[in-house]
């Protein structure tokens, strides 16, 4: 056989070849933009041109800083084509953790959204790498003056850079694109993604076991873009040569539901707290799902009750899907096999409800503490590790990898079970984070800026059950002597230090904290006396 090598370059060309025709589709605040796969294909080279112009080569990186929209996939192509990566940054970390990502990763090139200008404008002069901004431009057709020297119009460079038409050949193993996800403490940490591991992924999610995009689809992709590539969706789709629908700069439930709804949505994947969103909104507007036939869940654990609102009153399949930014991302999907269908619906349902099976070309183990497999009774608990050609091997130049990646498998910090006919279901996590709303917030870094109140003497920060973020940052607190200090001083005092959403709406004031034997604060006693509720809910086998 040929030794051909696994890059995205297929998946531009075939697009480009096959589905010249097929709309791109990009809300914008006061309407909506529309390309085609030729059009995209054409820019995307004028873009490759322009960035090369501006200095960028092979192994060069270029961030973005954007909105889901058609020129975000621009950009991951064009750098990904020409041998750069593009590297997506999180618009909801704060401006420290910004600048240490794109200093570490060395962004030659950053390209950022006008609407998000106020974000990172302040940050622009703590990046140490960055020679070039490109600017898209707003709804208005202004682009905003970010005070940068080297500051271009995304929309001029493209329209006067002559294309990029040889290609450089590409070895499949470099890096295509980087993600950081966040660290238990500490900085974030680099994912790097060759080409072979976005090929191989992108086609693991056309399978019709797993999400099954097609031809035949329209996708929308409400995963941000900067969350490992929208979940490898838009590289899928664009293989396949499904329509694709963006939610363009800040986009609402109600965007949302007009955009499946006025423009044919077939397929849609976002987290658990924008599906909730949508299912209050259509309880109150009455309308339907039109066209959707799909929805992927995935990033923190679906609800039954919302998995089954959405397949009962809606007739929309819902699939629940599991996995992480080391794993490009998905790993499992929850569909049931054939001889369920006839199960009673709780059962069905608890299926469902699990993170599913394994997808092909990977390989799991559920090992307890001295690294034994756990038997796959459903009951017995251990951490997922992984391996696999779309699974990281490391985090990119960070010494915290020989933590994670041990003797060839990917340790998860999931704790999950495994049920006789396959299915994973996570039941806790050992990384000590809050997930809220799809996004990190570090229990640690909480804890230390609350205990540098003068009058509180400990502090922890516990993750507790929310219905719309599913998860949520709770302080246990110990007053120092003689402190009389309440909740508002407490969250007030380290305002400042985190964006917004990281602060905990609620404080329990309590006189010690339980202390594990090595000294470290029980989190799970902690979650036994807060959220108990919670764990006999998640901890159940009978969903
Ligand atoms: P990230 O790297 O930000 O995508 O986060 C990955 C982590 O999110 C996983 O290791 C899990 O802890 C959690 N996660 C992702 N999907 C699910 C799911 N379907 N159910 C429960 N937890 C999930």
């Amino acid at each position: 056989m040929m030794d051909y090598p696994l890059t995205v370059r297929t998946i531009y060309q075939r697009a480009q070849a096959l589905f010249p025709g097929r709309q791109l589709v990009t809300r914008l605040p006061g309407g909506v933009r529309r390309t085609t796969y030729g059009e995209w294909a054409e820019r995307v080279a004028r873009l490759a041109g322009g960035l090369r112009d501006l200095g960028v080569g092979p192994g060069d990186r270029v961030a973005t800083f954007c909105w889901n929209h058609d020129r975000h996939l621009e950009v991951y192509f064009a750098a990904a084509l020409m041998g750069a990566s593009y590297h997506t940054l999180n618009i909801r970390l704060g401006g420290d953790q910004l600048a240490y990502i794109v200093n570490h990763a060395k962004d030659k090139v950053l390209v950022c959204d006008a609407e998000l200008a106020p974000a990172i404008g302040p940050v622009l002069p703590g990046l140490d790498t960055v020679e070039h901004v490109l600017v898209l431009d707003g709804d208005d057709g202004q682009r905003p003056d970010l005070g940068f020297g080297a500051e271009h119009g995304y929309e001029d460079l493209v329209e006067r850079s002559a294309p990029m038409t040889a290609w450089p050949e590409l070895d499949e193993r470099q890096t295509a694109g980087i993600c950081y996800t966040s660290a238990t403490t500490g900085n974030p940490k680099g994912v790097a993604y060759s080409h072979r591991a976005l090929y191989l992924h992108s086609l693991v999610v056309g399978l019709v076991d797993t999400a099954a995009i097609s031809e035949r689809d329209v996708l929308l992709p409400i995963v941000p873009m900067f969350h490992v590539n929208a979940w490898g969706m838009p590289f899928a789709a664009t293989w396949f040569g499904a329509g694709q629908v963006y939610g363009g700069p800040a986009p609402t439930p109600a965007d949302y539901l007009r955009l499946i709804r006025d423009e044919g949505v077939t397929v849609s994947a976002g987290v658990p707290t924008v599906w909730l969103g949508i299912l209050q909104l259509l309880e109150s507007d009455g309308g339907d799902l039109g066209p959707l036939q799909r929805i992927i869940c995935g990033g923190s654990a679906a609800p039954v009750s919302m998995i089954r609102a959405y397949e009962e009153r809606h007739g929309v399949e819902f699939v629940h899907a599991y996995g992480m930014t080391e794993a490009t991302p998905v790993t499992h999907f929850s569909r049931l096999k054939s001889g369920m269908d006839d199960l009673p619906v709780e059962a069905r349902y608890g299926y469902k409800a699990k993170q599913g099976l394994l997808v092909p070309g990977l390989e799991q183990r559920v090992v307890d503490a001295d690294g034994d497999e756990v038997p796959a009774d459903g009951k017995s608990m251990g951490e997922l590790r992984l391996r696999g050609p779309s699974i990281a091997s490391e985090y990119l130049d960070d010494p915290r990898s020989a933590q994670t990646f041990v003797d060839g498998w990917y340790h998860t910090g999931d704790v999950a079970t495994v049920d006789q006919a396959g299915y994973l279901h996570v039941v806790d996590r050992t990384k000590d984070l809050v997930k809220s709303g799809g996004e990190w917030i570090s229990s640690v870094e909480l804890e230390n800026a609350l205990m540098g109140h003068p009058e509180v003497a400990q502090a922890a920060v516990i993750a507790v059950p929310d219905e719309r973020w599913g998860e949520r940052p709770l302080a246990v607190v110990v007053r120092k002597p003689g402190s009389e200090v309440g909740e508002a001083e407490v969250v007030a005092s380290v305002a400042g230090k985190f964006p917004k959403w990281w602060l905990p709406e609620r404080v329990e004031f309590v006189d010690e904290i339980p202390m594990t034997a090595t000294g470290k604060f029980s989190k799970r006693l902690l979650r036994e006396r807060f959220v108990s509720r919670l764990h006999e809910e998640e901890g159940s086998d009978e969903r």
